[in-house]
């Protein structure tokens, strides 16, 4: 192999993050030991919109307290969309309620409001709405069922930091939105995520869940109200979270534009499409993925072979929850179950180089030749 590896994704740090990060390590501590997870959490705030923000270990966290905070439990079920990641779904399972799967519009290939509706049982409680990849479900849709129906609805933005949805950023239209600042995402902090609301009552029970049960209200020390989480980020991730948050549109307008150079080099070809492209939205576009026709007759095989021969790092398209062991399948979901068979995430690190974009959009173009 002569060319080097080319990543799926990895962060872009600059000397901001490095020279926060140092400034959090020498100094964060004693009464300075919140300043930069508390600027973090109101800087991140007033870019989504929202009005509440708190800074987590990560988005599973985030997800977690929220959902505990909502008072789901025990007999209570929670739609989803069957294509997700693991961690949306791993909170429902701990805290004793049944995640109920349904199908994604091939449209958006997030949650299909219809089939969600269908699902709402007398026990439904929640409607969880993923924006798989940076794109948006249909949130008016969503909450106008939610509504109707009196559960909630909850955005897993971990994938959409920056989308925005008729004017409105992601993560800032449910009951409450969570974000994660992994290594892969848009905007890392390492390990991280947040919780956002614009409920300040869901607020303040999330910010005393987040601090093991203490009330901000409560005077008593090493006093707890309720059996509570420790979920919280550390202030030298906050560090370099601000320091990301400096370039969030940059950051975000890179992701755009790698999404835009494969969709330009790759549509052209007969059978292959990128990430939808939805009316009234501007996606973030976390993850931009290639679907092949299945005329083309590009399997997983080809196509993994064909990138590790390259030398590139691509991923495969989320396999649906309902294949996986733990849950029972869900095959009358027939996007979730058919798209993962023919479709793929290309690499779109913020630094890679027109020579990089060249090197993917070549090995494509080999395989549908
Ligand atoms: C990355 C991701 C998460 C989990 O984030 P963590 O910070 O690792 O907990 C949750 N949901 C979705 C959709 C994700 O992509």
């Amino acid at each position: 192999m002569t060319e080097t590896r080319i990543a799926y994704t990895k962060p872009s740090i600059e000397d901001t993050e490095v020279s926060y990060a140092t400034d959090a390590a020498r100094n964060g501590w004693g009464a300075q030991c919140y300043s930069y997870l508390h600027r973090f959490e109101t800087e991140f705030a007033a870019y989504l919109g929202v009005k509440h923000a708190i800074a987590t270990s990560s988005c599973t966290g985030a997800m977690h307290m929220g959902l505990a905070g909502l008072g789901i439990g025990t007999g209570d079920e929670v739609i989803l969309a069957d294509t997700n990641w693991i961690a949306t779904v791993s909170p429902v399972v701990h805290l004793g309620a049944r995640p109920v799967f349904v199908d994604i519009d091939p449209r958006s290939w997030c949650i299909d409001p219809v089939r969600a509706e269908a699902a709402i049982t007398p026990r439904t409680k929640a409607i969880i709405a993923t924006h798989l990849y940076g794109n948006l479900a249909d949130m008016d849709t969503l909450r106008a069922i939610a509504e109707r129906h009196g559960v909630a609805v909850i955005e897993d933005a971990a994938e959409a930091l920056g989308a925005v949805y008729h004017g409105q950023k992601a993560a800032s239209m449910g009951h409450f939105g969570t974000f994660s600042f992994h290594g892969t995402k848009t905007l890392t902090t390492g390990e991280g995520g947040m919780f956002v609301t614009n409920d300040t009552s869901l607020f303040e029970t999330v910010s005393t869940l987040s601090n093991h049960g203490r009330a901000a209200s409560q005077s008593k020390q090493f006093w707890a109200d309720m059996v509570g989480f420790k979920y919280k980020m550390s202030n030298i991730q906050a560090a370099l979270g601000c320091a990301q948050l400096e370039r969030i549109n940059d950051l975000v307008s890179r992701k755009r534009d790698i999404l835009d150079t494969y969709r330009t080099a790759l549509c052209d070809i007969p059978g292959v499409t990128t990430n939808p492209v939805q009316e009234n939205c501007d996606g973030g576009a976390w993850m931009p993925t290639i679907v092949f026709d299945t005329g083309l007759g590009i399997t997983r095989t080809h196509f993994q072979n064909a990138f590790a021969a390259a030398n590139i790092d691509a991923r495969v398209f989320f396999y649906p929850l309902s294949a996986q062991p733990m849950f029972e399948d869900a095959r009358h979901n027939t996007h979730a179950w058919s798209i993962p068979e023919r479709a793929f995430n290309l690499p779109s690190y913020h630094d890679m180089s027109a020579n990089d974009l060249a090197r993917v959009i070549e090995v494509v173009r080999k395989l549908c030749a």
